[in-house]
């Protein structure tokens, strides 16, 4: 199997077994925001030099698993109103993939495919219902619920981060809105604030980083947090005060055994899941926080050609579709088998 992971600003793709184990991968950078055309045309070239590299054939391909790093209705396979990613909206991504490689496309927001990495894979391996967040640039979640993905009627299940979490008319977030939890708490945040200590002298580390490269980013908050400095430890305390507040609520609706967080600025560690985890256990009922964990992706970069591969597996095994193609004993040349409508 064929499996991508487009972010922001790179892209990881790689090939996978039937087991589910990406077996070779290539990273590079590349900015979502140059289109679905120029995007996808290189995850196409990278495919096939991978195939080659592992000396197999475009015949030989099961079936695609790509994540996108926006809204996606997986019924379809195509992006809708994805926020940072300009062009793509509606482009039929499962069409054009499909198409060139003959073989059936699935295509889900990258978060879900994070959470499905996780629990097939990573540190959710003994738990059924899981909570997978993803701190980055912004925020979002992926539920599993019963060791499925719940991506809910159109497969937006687990946006969270436009959710109302302070009541301040300054801090406008990139939806229009004000307030988001993405506003306050992701990565975006952390490097818009850290910018801000660093130029008022309030942190002579971040003003370091802003010596040197001209701006702060969260990557160099969480660092400079993990150092010591108590200006970066304020400033991620107060963001995971509110991812923590939020998550409180949602454990107590939707009783996961496992919150796993995950992304870059999840790269602070004990730090941030601290404070995670006192705001989560004060708030939430006792009786869903009895066996409650909250733990650190241990698959990191991979959960999400992880969980694409076990997207593609999900799919092509269930009862239904595995009698569209066991006869011919290939999936390959059948792209129709994601038409979830045929
Ligand atoms: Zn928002």
């Amino acid at each position: 199997m064929l499996v991508a992971e487009l972010g922001a600003t790179s892209l990881t793709i790689g090939v996978a077994n039937l087991a589910g184990e990406v077996i070779e991968f290539h990273d590079e950078a590349c900015d979502i925001a140059d289109g679905p055309h120029s995007v996808l045309g290189r995850v196409e070239a990278l495919f096939h030099e991978i195939l080659d590299k592992i000396e197999a054939r475009s015949a030989d391909v099961w079936g695609i698993g790509i994540g996108l790093p926006g809204p996606v209705e997986f019924a379809t396979g195509r992006p809708i109103a994805p926020p940072i990613m300009p062009g793509w909206d509606g482009y039929p991504v499962r069409d054009r993939l499909g198409g060139v490689f003959d073989a059936p496309v699935w295509v889900d927001n990258e978060v879900n495919l994070m959470a499905l990495g996780e629990v097939r894979a990573g540190s959710g391996g003994r738990h059924d219902d899981i909570l997978y967040v993803k701190i980055g640039t912004g925020i979002g979640a992926g539920l599993v619920s019963g060791g499925r993905l719940h991506r809910g009627r159109q497969g937006c299940a687990g946006d969270i981060g436009h959710a109302a979490v302070l009541d301040d008319e300054s801090i406008v977030c990139r939806c229009g809105n004000t307030g988001c939890l993405e506003a306050v708490a992701a990565g975006a945040a952390l490097a818009r604030d850290g910018t801000r200590a660093a130029e008022t002298g309030r942190s002579a580390v971040l003003a370091e980083a802003l010596r040197e490269r001209g701006r702060v980013e969260a990557s160099d908050v969480v660092h400079a947090a993990t150092c010591g400095d108590r200006t970066a430890v304020e400033l991620l305390v107060a963001a995971a005060h509110h991812i923590g507040t939020l998550l409180a609520t949602l454990v107590s609706f939707y009783n996961p055994s496992l919150v796993v967080i995950g992304g870059g600025v999840a790269k602070a560690g004990d730090l941030l899941l601290a404070t995670i985890r006192q705001n989560v256990y004060q708030r939430s009922l006792p009786l869903a926080t009895r066996e409650l964990r909250i733990e650190q992706s241990t698959l990191h970069d991979h959960a999400g050609l992880t969980g694409a591969a076990f997207m593609v597996l999900d799919e092509l095994f269930t009862p239904a579709r595995l009698a569209r193609w066991l006869d011919t004993t290939t999936p390959h040349g059948s792209p129709a088998l994601a038409d979830t409508t045929a």
